[in-house]
């Protein structure tokens, strides 16, 4: 009888069960394997997601920026020919 087990790294989404024996080999390699290599990925995924949301928001801001000095720059002048006045 065997003992199955799961990986040590199963809570860093690795899904490798094997017999008990088996573990250690596997473990030794789990840091390089497919799994880990997955998991970057999505994890590069979702970096990317990120900055392109936070591009996207730059944007935005920029946008709001861009209003608020035209704004600004429309107030200032007002408040300069009430001065002139
Ligand atoms: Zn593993």
């Amino acid at each position: 009888m065997s003992l199955e087990v799961k990986c040590k790294n199963f809570d860093d989404g690795c899904t490798w069960t094997g017999e008990l024996r088996e573990a250690s080999d596997h473990e030794s390699k789990c840091g390089k394997n497919e799994t880990v290599v997955n998991k970057s990925l999505v994890e590069l995924k979702q970096i990317l997601k990120q900055l392109e949301n936070h591009d996207k928001r730059i944007k935005d801001q920029d946008e709001e920026i861009k209003v608020l000095q035209k704004k600004l720059k429309t107030k200032t002048m007002k408040c300069r020919n009430k001065k002139m006045k």
